[in-house]
């Protein structure tokens, strides 16, 4: 992915394009596959990074859900399991089998969890991943050595999936591109176009590296701007009722030594009535997450001081070693854009449904909000299956369900450190023949060399520091201060590949230090949580 080439293609664009898609997360790259693997000519357009927004901030599993089986939500959970294994099948170098357990301390935990992950495997039918079982205390203790002892009984073993979000989406948007689509990071949609009669049929985008502008004709538009959907529905009428519902949910991220081995804690009912997870992932132990109602959303959410709170004192209840402030390497946040339509009895975010909606404004603009990442591939095929309609296109079946995904492997492990990258590791190892040095690690911390800093500006639209050290690699994620320690020289490795000068590093630098700055807690003082005041 090359983006001049993606500015030029816009540029001499001269026909309508059958599809735009306005957002590019999880669910306008998933449109941008479906649409483009179809046949379509396809436009994604995205204002910031791609990632940028909530989709490199999911608690990176793909899952079917337990708690909405305990909602009793059956056909959600029959779909995202569907789509679980879809995405393994298609991406095994990104999606891994990965074995959770709940602990019991209760003698009628057992019983309960244990059926309940029973049907959780007879939902997943020809698809599932294992069977789950009931463990006794040694056995749980083999699988989790860190967890709490006293009263422990034993534990409900069950298998879901675990996945690294921004790779999976940069993987898409490389699938899409290699299908034909156009596709633009850091050009944002400010007006959507109409003919006589009132009906979308175009965009105005503008590219922020240079502030130039894009009148661009489409005949469907998808809206897939997650938190930002009700932002852009206004664009096309400034009337319309709000339909989306932010809800922000916050991770901890710790060393390897909280959660040893390679099974996964979950405790299935917290004080805020969430599921909590423990992970390991990249060699950490993730934590996560709460789901506090927020008033706006924005880009860079700020974690509240009960959130950190709760999550250290939830987690501590059930590991050996109680986490501290201290401990954290990083915390981030994401805002959930759930759907209003679908009601809350008891004023919770927690039971909005997390299904997705497909929605179509009186303008003719498609707005696809909601859902999750794990089934990101059936909302795309749902979005053009509607799109295609709307659009008065040609119809075309679907392909995503049998589509390999960018960098597909079956045995990504032989890649080592750099398995994440499916096939593309052997492209990334090239790049040190030109110059040895770029197999040297960024930091004794973190598990990055040089040589995917290049390969991101050259391969995977890279343009920031942040870019490169939040969504290509995951440094900020895994230890934001390491992170901020090779600012400058990873900033020097993207300068030299996008011709930008040592005024374009120092700002880089300096920005980004004052953005990781908020992922660091020790000395930061968050605000509070609304619903305390
Ligand atoms: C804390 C948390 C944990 C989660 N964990 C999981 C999990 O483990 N597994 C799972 O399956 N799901 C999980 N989810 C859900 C999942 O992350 C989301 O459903 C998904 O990422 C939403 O993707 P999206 O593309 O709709 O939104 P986004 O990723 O936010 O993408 C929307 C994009 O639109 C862009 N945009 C906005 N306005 C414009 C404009 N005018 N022009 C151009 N672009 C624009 C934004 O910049 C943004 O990049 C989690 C969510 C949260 C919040």
């Amino acid at each position: 992915m090359n983006r001049d080439e993606m500015l030029t293609r816009v540029r001499n664009r001269k026909e309508p394009w059958d599809i735009v898609v306005i957002g590019g997360g999880a669910t306008g790259a998933g449109v941008a596959v479906d649409a483009a693997s179809r046949g379509y000519d396809v436009l994604l357009l995205e204002r910031e990074d791609f990632g940028k927004g909530t989709s490199s901030r999911a608690t990176k599993l793909v899952h079917g859900g337990v708690r909405y089986l305990e909602q009793g939500n059956v056909s959600l959970v029959m779909e995202a399991l569907k789509e679980r294994g879809i995405l393994l099948r298609n991406a095994p170098h990104i999606v891994k089998d990965l074995k959770f357990i709940v602990p019991n301390y209760s003698w009628w935990e057992a019983p309960f969890y244990g059926i309940g992950m029973k049907i959780y495997d007879f939902l997943a039918g020809k698809y599932s991943f294992g069977s789950s079982k009931v463990l006794s205390l040694e056995e749980t203790l083999a699988l989790l050595p860190t967890i709490r002892q006293d009263g422990l009984r034993g534990g409900v073993m069950y298998h879901d999936g675990q996945f690294d979000d921004t790779r999976l989406l940069i993987n898409l948007m490389t699938t899409a591109a290699e299908h034909g689509a156009t596709l633009l990071n850091y050009a944002g949609v400010v007006e959507l176009k109409k003919d006589e009669a009132g009906f979308v049929q175009g965009v105005v985008a503008i590219d922020s590296e240079n502030g130039e502008r894009f009148e661009i004709a489409a005949r469907s538009v998808v809206n897939a701007t997650g938190i930002f959907t009700d932002e852009t529905r206004r664009l096309a009428e400034p009337g319309v009722q709000p339909m989306m519902v932010p809800s922000q949910g916050i991770h901890l991220i710790f060393d390897h030594s909280f959660l040893t081995g390679d099974t996964a804690l979950m405790v299935p009912q917290t004080d805020d009535g969430r599921v909590l997870f423990a992970v390991p992932w990249h060699g950490r132990t993730l934590v996560g997450t709460t789901d506090t109602p927020i008033p706006s959303v924005s880009y860079e959410p700020l974690p509240f001081e009960e959130e950190i709170d709760f999550v250290l004192e939830t987690a501590g209840r059930y590991l050996t070693h109680k986490p501290t402030r201290e401990d954290i390497l990083s915390v981030f946040v994401g805002i959930r854009p759930l759907v209003k339509a679908a009601g809350a009895s008891d004023g919770k975010t927690s039971s909005l449904s997390r299904d997705y909606t497909i929605h179509i404004d009186h303008s003719g603009l498609l707005t696809i909000v909601g859902g999750k990442w794990t089934t990101y591939r059936h909302m795309a095929e749902d979005s053009v299956d509607h799109a295609t309609t709307l659009g008065r296109l040609e119809e075309k079946p679907c392909v995503t369900a049998t589509l390999h995904i960018h960098g597909y492997h079956q045995h990504p492990e032989e890649f080592g450190v750099l398995s994440v990258y499916g096939t593309d590791a052997l492209a990334i190892l090239e790049l040190a023949k030109e110059n040895p040095d770029l197999l040297r690690p960024l930091h004794p911390d973190l598990p990055y060399i040089a040589a995917e800093v290049v390969w991101s500006a050259r391969n995977e639209m890279s343009r920031t520091l942040d870019d490169a050290l939040a969504r290509r690699t995951r440094a900020l994620l895994l230890n934001a201060r390491a992170a901020v320690e090779i600012a400058p020289a990873v900033a020097s490795l993207l300068a030299k590949e996008l011709g930008k000068d040592a005024t374009w590093v120092d700002e880089q630098v300096k920005s980004f230090k004052a953005m990781a700055a908020q992922y660091i807690p020790q000395g930061t003082k968050y605000p509070a949580s609304p619903a305390s005041s």
